[in-house]
Protein backbone atom coordinates (compact mmCIF):
# COMPACT_ATOMS: atom_id res chain seq x y z
CA UNK A 1 0.00 0.00 0.00
CA UNK A 2 1.27 3.40 -0.64
CA UNK A 3 1.44 5.95 1.89
CA UNK A 4 -0.01 9.23 2.20
CA UNK A 5 -2.64 8.41 -0.37
CA UNK A 6 -5.77 9.10 1.83
CA UNK A 7 -7.60 12.12 1.99
CA UNK A 8 -10.97 11.82 4.06
CA UNK A 9 -13.05 15.02 3.81
CA UNK A 10 -15.09 15.66 7.01
CA UNK A 11 -14.12 14.53 10.33
CA UNK A 12 -17.21 13.46 12.06
CA UNK A 13 -17.48 9.65 12.88
CA UNK A 14 -17.55 8.28 9.76
CA UNK A 15 -14.39 9.62 8.75
CA UNK A 16 -12.87 9.35 11.72
CA UNK A 17 -13.35 5.62 11.95
CA UNK A 18 -12.33 4.94 8.34
CA UNK A 19 -9.44 6.78 9.20
CA UNK A 20 -8.20 4.65 11.76
CA UNK A 21 -9.12 1.37 9.74
CA UNK A 22 -6.99 2.52 7.36
CA UNK A 23 -4.36 3.46 9.94
CA UNK A 24 -5.12 -0.15 10.88
CA UNK A 25 -3.97 -1.81 7.59
CA UNK A 26 -0.77 0.56 7.45
CA UNK A 27 -2.54 3.26 5.42
CA UNK A 28 -1.15 6.65 5.75
CA UNK A 29 -4.30 9.15 5.79
CA UNK A 30 -5.23 13.00 6.24
CA UNK A 31 -8.58 13.61 7.60
CA UNK A 32 -9.37 17.50 6.89
CA UNK A 33 -12.31 19.11 8.57
CA UNK A 34 -13.78 22.64 8.27
CA UNK A 35 -14.29 22.97 11.78
CA UNK A 36 -13.62 20.99 14.68
CA UNK A 37 -14.46 16.70 14.57
CA UNK A 38 -16.96 15.49 16.07
CA UNK A 39 -18.77 18.49 16.54
CA UNK A 40 -21.87 17.66 14.59
CA UNK A 41 -24.53 14.92 14.28
CA UNK A 42 -22.41 12.01 15.67
CA UNK A 43 -22.26 14.02 18.77
CA UNK A 44 -26.06 15.00 18.97
CA UNK A 45 -27.04 11.57 18.47
CA UNK A 46 -28.99 9.14 20.47
CA UNK A 47 -26.65 6.47 20.49
CA UNK A 48 -29.11 3.47 19.69
CA UNK A 49 -27.29 0.79 17.67
CA UNK A 50 -30.64 -0.53 16.45
CA UNK A 51 -29.86 -3.55 14.08
CA UNK A 52 -33.51 -4.23 14.09
CA UNK A 53 -35.45 -1.14 14.42
CA UNK A 54 -38.50 -2.02 12.02
CA UNK A 55 -38.33 1.39 10.62
CA UNK A 56 -35.02 0.18 9.33
CA UNK A 57 -34.76 -0.29 5.23
CA UNK A 58 -34.23 -3.77 5.30
CA UNK A 59 -31.66 -3.52 3.17
CA UNK A 60 -29.32 -2.12 5.50
CA UNK A 61 -29.72 -5.44 7.84
CA UNK A 62 -26.38 -6.99 6.34
CA UNK A 63 -24.24 -3.88 6.81
CA UNK A 64 -26.33 -3.27 10.54
CA UNK A 65 -25.40 -6.87 11.44
CA UNK A 66 -21.78 -6.45 10.55
CA UNK A 67 -21.16 -3.20 12.39
CA UNK A 68 -22.82 -4.79 15.54
CA UNK A 69 -20.42 -7.65 15.31
CA UNK A 70 -17.30 -5.31 14.80
CA UNK A 71 -18.17 -3.30 17.18
CA UNK A 72 -16.80 -4.51 20.69
CA UNK A 73 -13.46 -4.85 18.87
CA UNK A 74 -13.79 -1.26 17.35
CA UNK A 75 -14.32 -0.02 21.04
CA UNK A 76 -11.45 -2.19 22.36
CA UNK A 77 -9.13 -0.74 20.06
CA UNK A 78 -10.37 2.94 21.05
CA UNK A 79 -9.49 2.11 24.58
CA UNK A 80 -6.03 1.15 23.55
CA UNK A 81 -5.34 4.12 21.48
CA UNK A 82 -7.16 6.72 23.99
CA UNK A 83 -7.21 4.68 27.31
CA UNK A 84 -10.57 5.74 27.35
CA UNK A 85 -13.08 2.85 28.07
CA UNK A 86 -16.81 3.28 25.83
CA UNK A 87 -19.25 1.02 27.54
CA UNK A 88 -22.46 0.28 26.18
CA UNK A 89 -25.25 2.09 28.21
CA UNK A 90 -28.10 -0.73 28.13
CA UNK A 91 -28.44 -4.15 26.30
CA UNK A 92 -32.02 -3.93 26.24
CA UNK A 93 -34.66 -2.12 23.95
CA UNK A 94 -38.47 -2.22 24.40
CA UNK A 95 -40.05 -1.83 20.95
CA UNK A 96 -43.48 -1.24 19.94
CA UNK A 97 -45.28 -3.53 17.97
CA UNK A 98 -47.30 -2.06 15.21
CA UNK A 99 -47.03 1.40 13.67
CA UNK A 100 -50.50 2.96 13.32
CA UNK A 101 -50.36 4.46 16.62
CA UNK A 102 -48.82 4.97 20.17
CA UNK A 103 -49.93 2.54 22.27
CA UNK A 104 -51.89 3.74 25.75
CA UNK A 105 -50.03 4.79 28.30
CA UNK A 106 -48.57 2.19 30.71
CA UNK A 107 -46.80 3.24 33.73
CA UNK A 108 -43.69 1.41 34.49
CA UNK A 109 -42.09 3.29 37.53
CA UNK A 110 -40.22 -0.27 38.70
CA UNK A 111 -38.49 -0.72 35.12
CA UNK A 112 -40.81 -3.63 34.90
CA UNK A 113 -42.33 -3.83 31.28
CA UNK A 114 -45.26 -6.05 30.77
CA UNK A 115 -44.39 -9.25 28.49
CA UNK A 116 -48.20 -8.85 26.76
CA UNK A 117 -48.52 -5.11 26.31
CA UNK A 118 -47.53 -4.86 22.76
CA UNK A 119 -44.02 -4.41 23.59
CA UNK A 120 -41.00 -6.82 21.83
CA UNK A 121 -38.02 -7.11 23.92
CA UNK A 122 -34.61 -6.37 21.61
CA UNK A 123 -31.16 -7.46 22.51
CA UNK A 124 -30.49 -4.22 21.47
CA UNK A 125 -27.39 -1.70 22.73
CA UNK A 126 -26.87 1.83 22.97
CA UNK A 127 -24.07 4.24 23.90
CA UNK A 128 -23.59 7.88 24.73
CA UNK A 129 -21.99 9.52 21.43
CA UNK A 130 -21.14 12.22 23.95
CA UNK A 131 -18.39 9.42 25.49
CA UNK A 132 -17.69 7.58 22.09
CA UNK A 133 -16.71 11.06 20.49
CA UNK A 134 -13.73 12.36 22.74
CA UNK A 135 -12.29 8.71 22.90
CA UNK A 136 -12.12 8.28 19.16
CA UNK A 137 -10.80 11.83 18.47
CA UNK A 138 -8.39 10.78 21.25
CA UNK A 139 -7.79 7.26 19.51
CA UNK A 140 -7.22 9.09 16.17
CA UNK A 141 -4.88 11.96 17.41
CA UNK A 142 -2.75 8.65 19.05
CA UNK A 143 -1.99 7.56 15.44
CA UNK A 144 0.07 8.71 12.49
CA UNK A 145 -3.85 10.07 10.97
CA UNK A 146 -3.28 13.56 10.27
CA UNK A 147 -6.12 15.47 11.23
CA UNK A 148 -6.50 19.27 9.65
CA UNK A 149 -9.50 20.73 11.49
CA UNK A 150 -10.48 24.39 10.67
CA UNK A 151 -9.71 23.35 6.92
CA UNK A 152 -12.56 22.55 4.24
CA UNK A 153 -11.91 20.26 1.49
CA UNK A 154 -11.83 22.71 -1.21
CA UNK A 155 -8.52 24.47 -0.18
CA UNK A 156 -7.05 20.78 0.93
CA UNK A 157 -4.04 19.88 -0.92
CA UNK A 158 -5.01 17.12 -3.53
CA UNK A 159 -4.48 13.46 -2.82
CA UNK A 160 -4.21 10.39 -4.46
CA UNK A 161 -7.41 9.39 -3.34
CA UNK A 162 -10.32 11.28 -1.77
CA UNK A 163 -13.01 10.22 0.58
CA UNK A 164 -16.16 12.07 0.90
CA UNK A 165 -17.39 11.79 4.47
CA UNK A 166 -19.20 15.38 4.70
CA UNK A 167 -22.64 13.81 5.88
CA UNK A 168 -25.40 16.24 4.80
CA UNK A 169 -22.97 18.60 3.12
CA UNK A 170 -22.34 16.25 0.47
CA UNK A 171 -22.99 16.23 -3.12
CA UNK A 172 -26.56 15.62 -3.28
CA UNK A 173 -29.33 13.72 -3.00
CA UNK A 174 -27.31 13.99 0.49
CA UNK A 175 -29.64 16.20 1.98
CA UNK A 176 -29.73 17.29 6.13
CA UNK A 177 -32.98 15.99 8.25
CA UNK A 178 -32.96 18.31 11.61
CA UNK A 179 -33.35 16.34 14.63
CA UNK A 180 -33.87 18.33 18.23
CA UNK A 181 -33.69 16.27 21.06
CA UNK A 182 -34.17 16.91 25.14
CA UNK A 183 -32.51 15.44 27.94
CA UNK A 184 -33.93 15.09 31.73
CA UNK A 185 -32.68 13.94 34.77
CA UNK A 186 -34.28 10.92 35.97
CA UNK A 187 -34.83 9.80 38.95
CA UNK A 188 -33.01 6.94 40.37
CA UNK A 189 -35.89 5.16 42.07
CA UNK A 190 -37.56 5.14 38.69
CA UNK A 191 -35.11 1.94 37.52
CA UNK A 192 -35.56 2.95 33.62
CA UNK A 193 -32.40 0.69 32.40
CA UNK A 194 -33.61 -0.04 29.15
CA UNK A 195 -34.54 1.74 25.53
CA UNK A 196 -38.06 2.34 24.61
CA UNK A 197 -38.69 2.93 21.32
CA UNK A 198 -42.04 3.21 19.05
CA UNK A 199 -42.41 4.86 15.36
CA UNK A 200 -42.73 8.20 16.62
CA UNK A 201 -40.01 8.95 19.98
CA UNK A 202 -37.08 7.00 21.79
CA UNK A 203 -36.41 7.24 25.61
CA UNK A 204 -32.43 6.16 26.13
CA UNK A 205 -31.19 6.25 29.92
CA UNK A 206 -27.37 6.83 30.68
CA UNK A 207 -26.27 4.67 33.31
CA UNK A 208 -22.86 5.34 33.05
CA UNK A 209 -20.49 8.09 32.52
CA UNK A 210 -20.76 11.64 33.21
CA UNK A 211 -24.44 11.73 32.21
CA UNK A 212 -25.84 8.69 34.37
CA UNK A 213 -29.03 9.35 35.79
CA UNK A 214 -30.31 11.47 32.57
CA UNK A 215 -32.27 9.88 29.87
CA UNK A 216 -32.36 11.65 26.04
CA UNK A 217 -36.15 11.79 24.58
CA UNK A 218 -35.94 12.38 20.83
CA UNK A 219 -36.52 13.11 18.17
CA UNK A 220 -38.23 15.26 15.67
CA UNK A 221 -37.65 14.63 11.85
CA UNK A 222 -37.74 18.30 9.73
CA UNK A 223 -36.83 18.96 6.53
CA UNK A 224 -35.76 22.49 7.80
CA UNK A 225 -32.12 22.95 5.80
CA UNK A 226 -28.97 23.67 8.17
CA UNK A 227 -30.69 25.42 11.07
CA UNK A 228 -29.46 23.66 14.60
CA UNK A 229 -32.58 25.71 16.83
CA UNK A 230 -34.56 23.69 19.11
CA UNK A 231 -37.66 25.03 19.76
CA UNK A 232 -40.09 24.76 22.73
CA UNK A 233 -42.95 23.47 21.10
CA UNK A 234 -41.32 20.62 19.78
CA UNK A 235 -39.20 19.67 22.83
CA UNK A 236 -42.11 19.76 24.29
CA UNK A 237 -44.09 18.25 22.39
CA UNK A 238 -41.65 15.35 22.56
CA UNK A 239 -42.10 14.99 26.28
CA UNK A 240 -45.47 14.84 25.87
CA UNK A 241 -45.08 12.03 23.43
CA UNK A 242 -43.00 10.11 25.77
CA UNK A 243 -45.74 10.84 28.17
CA UNK A 244 -47.98 9.15 26.50
CA UNK A 245 -45.54 6.05 26.94
CA UNK A 246 -44.28 6.41 30.29
CA UNK A 247 -46.58 8.64 32.21
CA UNK A 248 -44.09 9.86 34.63
CA UNK A 249 -42.22 11.90 32.28
CA UNK A 250 -44.82 14.42 32.17
CA UNK A 251 -43.64 15.72 35.47
CA UNK A 252 -40.94 18.80 35.08
CA UNK A 253 -40.10 18.59 38.91
CA UNK A 254 -39.07 15.08 38.51
CA UNK A 255 -37.66 14.70 35.12
CA UNK A 256 -36.62 18.46 34.67
CA UNK A 257 -34.71 18.92 31.58
CA UNK A 258 -31.06 19.40 31.75
CA UNK A 259 -30.47 19.78 28.08
CA UNK A 260 -31.70 20.19 24.55
CA UNK A 261 -30.23 20.39 21.07
CA UNK A 262 -30.66 19.60 17.38
CA UNK A 263 -28.42 17.84 15.26
CA UNK A 264 -28.60 16.97 11.00
CA UNK A 265 -29.15 13.68 10.11
CA UNK A 266 -27.54 12.95 6.39
CA UNK A 267 -30.48 11.84 4.60
CA UNK A 268 -30.75 10.39 0.92
CA UNK A 269 -34.34 9.59 -0.64
CA UNK A 270 -34.35 5.93 0.12
CA UNK A 271 -33.07 6.17 3.62
CA UNK A 272 -29.52 3.61 2.30
CA UNK A 273 -26.38 5.46 2.82
CA UNK A 274 -24.26 6.05 -0.10
CA UNK A 275 -21.09 3.70 -0.42
CA UNK A 276 -18.46 3.70 -2.94
CA UNK A 277 -16.69 5.01 -6.00
CA UNK A 278 -17.78 8.57 -7.60
CA UNK A 279 -17.28 8.30 -11.58
CA UNK A 280 -14.26 10.74 -12.60
CA UNK A 281 -14.69 13.86 -14.12
CA UNK A 282 -11.86 12.21 -16.23
CA UNK A 283 -9.44 9.94 -16.44
CA UNK A 284 -6.23 10.02 -14.48
CA UNK A 285 -7.55 12.90 -11.94
CA UNK A 286 -7.99 12.38 -8.35
CA UNK A 287 -9.99 8.60 -7.54
CA UNK A 288 -13.32 9.84 -5.21
CA UNK A 289 -15.32 7.87 -3.18
CA UNK A 290 -17.99 8.19 -1.15
CA UNK A 291 -19.37 7.00 2.36
CA UNK A 292 -22.03 9.38 3.24
CA UNK A 293 -26.02 8.93 4.22
CA UNK A 294 -26.21 6.57 7.21
CA UNK A 295 -29.56 8.93 8.08
CA UNK A 296 -30.75 7.88 11.47
CA UNK A 297 -27.82 5.11 12.03
CA UNK A 298 -24.54 6.58 11.78
CA UNK A 299 -23.55 5.47 14.48
CA UNK A 300 -24.57 1.94 14.38
CA UNK A 301 -23.25 1.99 11.03
CA UNK A 302 -19.68 3.38 11.42
CA UNK A 303 -17.26 -0.05 12.02
CA UNK A 304 -19.09 -1.57 9.30
CA UNK A 305 -18.52 1.69 6.78
CA UNK A 306 -14.73 2.04 7.87
CA UNK A 307 -14.47 -1.65 7.16
CA UNK A 308 -16.33 -2.14 3.83
CA UNK A 309 -14.83 0.87 2.47
CA UNK A 310 -11.36 -0.05 3.80
CA UNK A 311 -11.82 -3.17 1.99
CA UNK A 312 -12.85 -1.36 -1.39
CA UNK A 313 -10.39 1.41 -0.84
CA UNK A 314 -7.35 -1.52 -0.82
CA UNK A 315 -8.51 -3.42 -3.45
CA UNK A 316 -10.35 -5.97 -1.48
CA UNK A 317 -13.50 -7.62 -2.09
CA UNK A 318 -16.10 -6.16 0.53
CA UNK A 319 -17.69 -8.17 3.51
CA UNK A 320 -21.10 -6.69 2.37
CA UNK A 321 -22.64 -6.31 -1.53
CA UNK A 322 -22.57 -3.01 -2.13
CA UNK A 323 -24.52 -2.45 -5.03
CA UNK A 324 -27.71 -1.26 -3.50
CA UNK A 325 -25.71 1.34 -1.83
CA UNK A 326 -23.68 2.45 -4.90
CA UNK A 327 -23.80 6.39 -4.76
CA UNK A 328 -24.32 6.14 -8.83
CA UNK A 329 -28.11 4.97 -8.25
CA UNK A 330 -29.36 8.57 -7.67
CA UNK A 331 -27.60 9.59 -11.33
CA UNK A 332 -24.52 11.48 -11.01
CA UNK A 333 -23.46 13.18 -8.23
C1 LIG B 1 -31.06 13.81 16.72
C2 LIG B 1 -30.27 12.67 16.13
C3 LIG B 1 -30.35 11.42 16.70
C4 LIG B 1 -29.61 10.36 16.16
N1 LIG B 1 -29.65 9.14 16.78
C5 LIG B 1 -28.90 8.11 16.29
C6 LIG B 1 -28.88 6.86 16.95
O1 LIG B 1 -29.51 6.67 17.99
N2 LIG B 1 -28.12 5.85 16.42
C7 LIG B 1 -27.38 6.03 15.27
O2 LIG B 1 -26.72 5.07 14.84
N3 LIG B 1 -27.37 7.23 14.63
C8 LIG B 1 -28.11 8.26 15.10
N4 LIG B 1 -28.13 9.46 14.46
C9 LIG B 1 -27.46 9.57 13.16
C10 LIG B 1 -25.96 9.82 13.28
O3 LIG B 1 -25.69 10.81 14.22
C11 LIG B 1 -25.44 10.25 11.89
O4 LIG B 1 -25.84 9.32 10.89
C12 LIG B 1 -23.91 10.31 11.89
O5 LIG B 1 -23.44 11.09 12.97
C13 LIG B 1 -23.41 10.90 10.59
O6 LIG B 1 -22.00 10.98 10.68
P1 LIG B 1 -21.15 11.57 9.50
O7 LIG B 1 -19.72 11.41 9.90
O8 LIG B 1 -21.61 11.00 8.20
O9 LIG B 1 -21.59 13.13 9.41
P2 LIG B 1 -21.29 14.37 10.36
O10 LIG B 1 -21.19 13.98 11.79
O11 LIG B 1 -22.28 15.41 9.99
O12 LIG B 1 -19.83 14.83 9.89
C14 LIG B 1 -19.61 15.49 8.67
C15 LIG B 1 -18.43 16.43 8.89
O13 LIG B 1 -18.07 17.06 7.66
C16 LIG B 1 -17.62 18.37 7.97
N5 LIG B 1 -17.66 19.20 6.76
C17 LIG B 1 -18.74 19.69 6.12
N6 LIG B 1 -18.37 20.41 5.03
C18 LIG B 1 -17.01 20.34 4.97
C19 LIG B 1 -16.04 20.86 4.05
N7 LIG B 1 -16.38 21.60 2.99
N8 LIG B 1 -14.72 20.59 4.27
C20 LIG B 1 -14.35 19.84 5.36
N9 LIG B 1 -15.24 19.33 6.26
C21 LIG B 1 -16.56 19.58 6.08
C22 LIG B 1 -18.60 18.83 9.05
O14 LIG B 1 -18.09 19.92 9.78
C23 LIG B 1 -18.74 17.56 9.88
O15 LIG B 1 -17.83 17.50 10.96
C24 LIG B 1 -28.82 10.57 15.00
C25 LIG B 1 -28.71 11.84 14.45
C26 LIG B 1 -29.43 12.90 15.01
C27 LIG B 1 -29.29 14.26 14.41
Amino acid sequence: MRSSDFCIAGGGIIGLTLALELHRRGAEVTVVERDIPLKQASQAAAGMLAVRDPDNPPELLPLSELSIDLYPAFLDRIERLSGQRVPFQTTVTYQSVGHSSLRPAINLPTGLIPGDDGLSRLEEHSLDPRQLAPALLTAVRNTSVVILDHTTIESAPPAGCLISTLGPWGAPPAAPRKGQMLAVSVPASFGLDYVVRTEHIYIVPRLQGPRAGQAVIGATVEDAGFSTHTEPASLARLRGLAAAFLPAVADETDFPIVDHWAGLRPYTPDNLPMLGEIEAADPGSTKRFVATGHYRNGILLAPATAHVMAELLTGEVPSVDLCRFAPGRFGKA
